[in-house]
Parts: C-alpha cells; sequence; structure tokens
C-alpha cells in the first residue's frame, strides 16, 4: 500500500504562519503544534511535515516529502531544480547586493573583486557568475548588515522586504539579484506517480490564493448604465447583470482584481454606480 501523501511546511521562521494560514483557508484541518515532527490532516488524506524551511527543498528532493512549501530564494540557495507548481503570493522579498553609503560602486559589476558577505553563498557565487563577477564571497551566519563596518566585507548580499534594516545600517541598494517569495514545490517522482492527489492540493491552495487576489463587486446602477460600467470592470468574462425589482435599475456583480478597487470606484460611481459592496473571496477555482 502506498504511503499517505506528505507535504513540508515551515516549523518556525517567517513562513510558518502564513502557510499555516492558508492551509486552514484552504480546508484543512490539523493539529497546530510546535513539538510534533508530523501530523495527519483530519479531513483529507494528506500528512503534514513540520521541518526547517531551509531543509524543505532537500526533503522533497530526496523524496522524503511529496510537496513543499518553501522560498524560492532557499530553492536558488540549496540549488535544487524542482518543479514549482504554484507561487502562493506570501513571503515577499528580493536578495539584495548593498553598500556603505560612501562606496564608490554604482553598479553590480563594480563588486568584481570586492569582499560580499552574505549568509546566502550559493545563490550569490551563481548569480555574480552569471553575470560574469569575479568576487570573493565571504560566508556569514548573521548580522550581515554589521559586515561592512565591521571591516569583513567591502559590500553584502542580504533578503529585503522593505529596506529598513540595511537604510539603518548606513548601507546604500546596488541592485536586486532575485525577487523571491513562497512557493509549493513537488518531487518530480511524486508528481508522476501520484498526479491526481498533487493536483488536488494544487487547486486547493491555488483557489485561496487565487481568491485573494481578487475582489467580489457588487453594485446597483441605471440599467442605462450597464454599458459604461461594463467598460470599466471588464472582470472575469462577463459580469452577471440582474433586474431589480425597480425595472429601471439593475445590479451589476463581478469579480476584479483586488489592486484595482482603489482606482475602480470613482469611474464606477461616475458612471451612475450606487450601493458598492466589496467582498473578499475566500476561494476562487477558475
Ligand atoms: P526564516 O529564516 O525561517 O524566518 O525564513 C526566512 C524565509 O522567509 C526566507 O528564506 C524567505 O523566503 C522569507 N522571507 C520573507 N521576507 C524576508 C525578509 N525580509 N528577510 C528574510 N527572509 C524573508
Amino acid at each position: 500500500m502506498t504511503r499517505t501523501m506528505r507535504l513540508a511546511i515551515p516549523n518556525k521562521g517567517r513562513l510558518r504562519d502564513t502557510t499555516s494560514s492558508l492551509l486552514s483557508d484552504a480546508g484543512l484541518e490539523f493539529e497546530k503544534s510546535d513539538r510534533t515532527l508530523s501530523v495527519s490532516v483530519r479531513n483529507v488524506d494528506l500528512d503534514l511535515l513540520f521541518v526547517r524551511t531551509e531543509d524543505i527543498a532537500e526533503l522533497v528532493s530526496d523524496g522524503t516529502a511529496d510537496l513543499g512549501i518553501t522560498g524560492q530564494d532557499l530553492l536558488a540557495e540549496n540549488g535544487v531544480d524542482l518543479p514549482v507548481l504554484a507561487e502562493l503570493g506570501f513571503g515577499h522579498c528580493r536578495l539584495v547586493a548593498a553598500v556603505p553609503k560612501a562606496s564608490p560602486a554604482e553598479k553590480l559589476e563594480d563588486l568584481a573583486g570586492a569582499r560580499v558577505a552574505t549568509a546566502h553563498p550559493n545563490a550569490t557565487r551563481r548569480i555574480f557568475e552569471e553575470r560574469g563577477i569575479d568576487a570573493d564571497i565571504v560566508t556569514l551566519r548573521g548580522s550581515v548588515e554589521v559586515a561592512p563596518k565591521l571591516g569583513v566585507a567591502d559590500a553584502i548580499v542580504d533578503l529585503v522586504s522593505t529596506g529598513s534594516t540595511m537604510l539603518v545600517n548606513g548601507l546604500r541598494q546596488l541592485d536586486t539579484i532575485l525577487v523571491s517569495q513562497a512557493v509549493l514545490i513537488g518531487s518530480q517522482a511524486s508528481l508522476e506517480a501520484r498526479s491526481a492527489e498533487a493536483d488536488a492540493v494544487v487547486t486547493a491552495l491555488t483557489a485561496v490564493t487565487e481568491g485573494r487576489r481578487k475582489r467580489y463587486l457588487l453594485l446597483n446602477a441605471p440599467a442605462s448604465s450597464v454599458g459604461a460600467i461594463q467598460r470599466i470592470i471588464p472582470g472575469m468574462g462577463a459580469p452577471t447583470v440582474v433586474p431589480l425589482a425597480d425595472d429601471t435599475m439593475v445590479a451589476v456583480h463581478s469579480v476584479v482584481d483586488a489592486g484595482s478597487i482603489w482606482n475602480l470606484l470613482p469611474d464606477l460611481k461616475a458612471a451612475g454606480a450606487r450601493d458598492i459592496l466589496v467582498l473578499r473571496i475566500e476561494q476562487l477555482i477558475p
């Protein structure tokens, strides 16, 4: 008998809670425990392995887990080439090269011959090589941003989301060498042998991530405004137009990008829309 499908997820760190919310929002019921290594999902035939974020690519690669959730930066650092089944829309960060404000360097190529401190040596070395830059990569496990002040390095490569830590440490960003977010990865062997089970997990998780990117928009408007409103909200296919008891009025329902709401509202009001409701979507399966 084949064993239950295993999904490896972070047991601590920045991606732990966001991953756990994604799984809960997808309808998986499981015990959230800091101490156990593995739990069975109560309502679906799936086991969760709680492991260190940086070990996940390796565990999926060697087949210990069939699927995993980790950062794209860690895939690059581990140098494993695994299928990315979905970008999950959280854990956004960038791997950035930075120098002290007073440094003469203006572009990444100016770091040729420099000492570059980083906790991401493999990804940094590979990206520098790809760009033909021969730098001396100094591996540090922590406090990378103080390395130039300590005289340990001329530049650093570090993960940033806002960039404020670099600013506080008197550093200037030179270049983004990698853009990352959390992703769902799969082992090639499992994807071939258990494709239906893997697809079910991909569908359930992307239903949530797609839903988060969208909003359900409802509004009332004069029937004569429908053409103008439809031009403003292309939505997913055509909007739904429902007649109201007052036959000069209609209700319009549509799904729009969450990020576009701010710009849409003034145009919709100008076109005659009123009683506008903007609702979150729990899951969206196109
Ligand atoms: P952890 O070290 O366990 O907290 O997890 C770090 C992972 O979170 C990284 O490998 C990235 O994929 C992601 N991440 C998102 N934003 C940041 C950030 N500002 N700094 C470091 N890691 C980040």
